[in-house]
């Protein structure tokens, strides 16, 4: 199918006046409940917990599972800061404590509504599962995660003794009591380093060997899974004296998508950016940001050089129609104000892709202006077939040039 020779033309939006540290997005995000009972599978304590999709259910669980309990109420979606989020309904509150006759009515008012957090963007994420848990008494509520870090190019422990609220705010609040762990991935984690994330912590009831267990076992998980992040926020400890997980945030790396299949299979697209969806589907890889500038830029060479080949055999290069289909990707996003095509032309020539892009330009209607950068083999062809397309296109002789002129061009739009 030469619809799936472009699978590596990459379709990006990106931020391009302010930051531009925007972390590429290869990983796969689950639920809480997901999250929760991974963890109990590799030996972490967890509060007992039912996910329901529907009133019937949370009355089904309330009878065989937590009957005269106190439930804490979670709406599920793929983003942080339910607790202090707010419906678009008007409830307020992404996460509830109630008495379990309560339970029903308040799944009843998170099911099928629309939760906007911190996290979510003013858009929201509709809430399709409710977690329903038993509720803890926690004594005392710490941050736990670990990350992959550039600077000691491994897993990284980070813990902190005050914890519930974002990291992001406990960080300007208690600078000095976030403390960071790097762990030596080929020798895995010690139990001196666990010590030292326990010291973190500082618990104030919980056996401290039994914590320094529930660490090595968080860290195993990280592993073993093939994380690329894992926030339990807080992390609290109970009356019983134990560490317990109250919350779950794990990240998966892509790229192991094929060793963890069990995973990869939690992926809920409801979730995801649906442009994310529709370019996945089109086989191109987006990402979506918030800036103004659509940026379409090319990857894999082995693609083109497919690409190339059917050329070589009389094919004719129209089936720029992925490109067709990421500018249509692009321009559905209203914030886009001009969109930049970086491509560099190695096996693929840059007169096939001016041509795709002059035919692409054509097959959408586009109300944005184009830059275009060509760099590589027949550039000059490439070129003058952009200039003698008669479309709007802007072309430019390097990758400064060409953010200059997408910068200034959108500023005129
Ligand atoms: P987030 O706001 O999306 O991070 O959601 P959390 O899962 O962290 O829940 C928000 C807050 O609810 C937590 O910070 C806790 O203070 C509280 N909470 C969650 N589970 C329990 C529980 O079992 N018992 C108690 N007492 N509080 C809980
Ligand atoms: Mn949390």
């Amino acid at each position: 199918m030469v619809g799936a020779l472009f699978n590596k033309l990459a379709s990006k939006s990106l931020k391009v006046a302010g930051t531009w540290q925007q972390q590429q997005l290869r990983r796969l995000n689950i639920h809480e409940y997901q999250g929760a009972e991974l963890m109990g599978k590799f030996g972490i304590n967890v509060p007992k917990g039912v996910a329901v999709s529907s009133v019937e259910e949370v009355r089904k669980a309330i009878q065989t599972t937590f009957p005269n309990e106190e439930l804490v109420v979670k709406s599920q979606i793929l983003a942080g800061g339910r607790g202090l989020g707010k419906f678009t309904s008007g409830l307020q509150g992404g996460v509830h404590i109630v008495k379990a006759e309560q339970a029903e009515e308040i799944a009843g008012k998170m099911l099928g509504q629309t939760l906007v957090t911190k996290q979510t963007g003013p858009q929201g994420k509709v809430v399709s599962k409710v977690y329903l848990c038993e509720k803890v008494s926690l004594v005392n509520e710490m941050y736990f995660a670990i990350t992959l870090d550039r600077t000691t190019a491994g897993p990284l422990i980070i813990a902190c003794r005050e914890g519930g609220t974002s990291i992001e705010d406990l960080a300007e609040k208690y600078p000095d009591m976030i403390i960071k762990v790097p762990i030596d991935v080929f020798k895995g984690i010690t139990d001196e380093d666990a010590a030292k994330v326990v010291e973190g912590l500082a618990p104030k009831v919980a056996d401290k060997q039994a914590s320094i267990e529930q660490v090595k076992k968080l860290y195993n998980l990280f592993r073993e899974s093939d994380c690329t992040q894992l926030e339990i926020n807080p992390i609290a400890e109970t009356s019983d004296n134990k560490l317990i997980a109250a919350d779950a945030k794990l990240n998966f790396d892509d790229n192991a998508a094929y060793r963890q299949k069990e995973i990869f299979a939690l992926r809920d697209p409801t979730q995801e950016d649906p442009r994310e969806v529709a370019a996945a589907k089109a086989d191109l890889n987006y990402i979506g940001l918030d800036g103004e500038i659509g940026c379409m830029v090319n990857g894999a060479g082995l693609a083109m050089a497919t690409m190339d080949i059917i050329k070589l055999h009389g094919g004719t290069p129209a089936n720029f129609l992925d490109v067709v289909e990421a500018f249509k990707i692009l321009t559905s996003d209203d914030k886009v104000k001009a969109i930049l095509v970086n491509i560099f032309g190695g096996i693929m020539k840059c007169d096939v892709i001016a041509s795709g892009i002059v035919n692409a330009a054509k097959h959408v209607s586009l109300k944005v202006p184009v830059v275009v950068r060509l760099e590589g083999t027949n550039v000059d062809q490439g070129k003058r077939i952009l200039k003698e397309s008669g479309m709007a296109l802007i072309t430019a002789e390097d990758l400064d040039d060409a953010a200059e002129k997408a910068v200034k061009a959108l500023k005129s739009t």
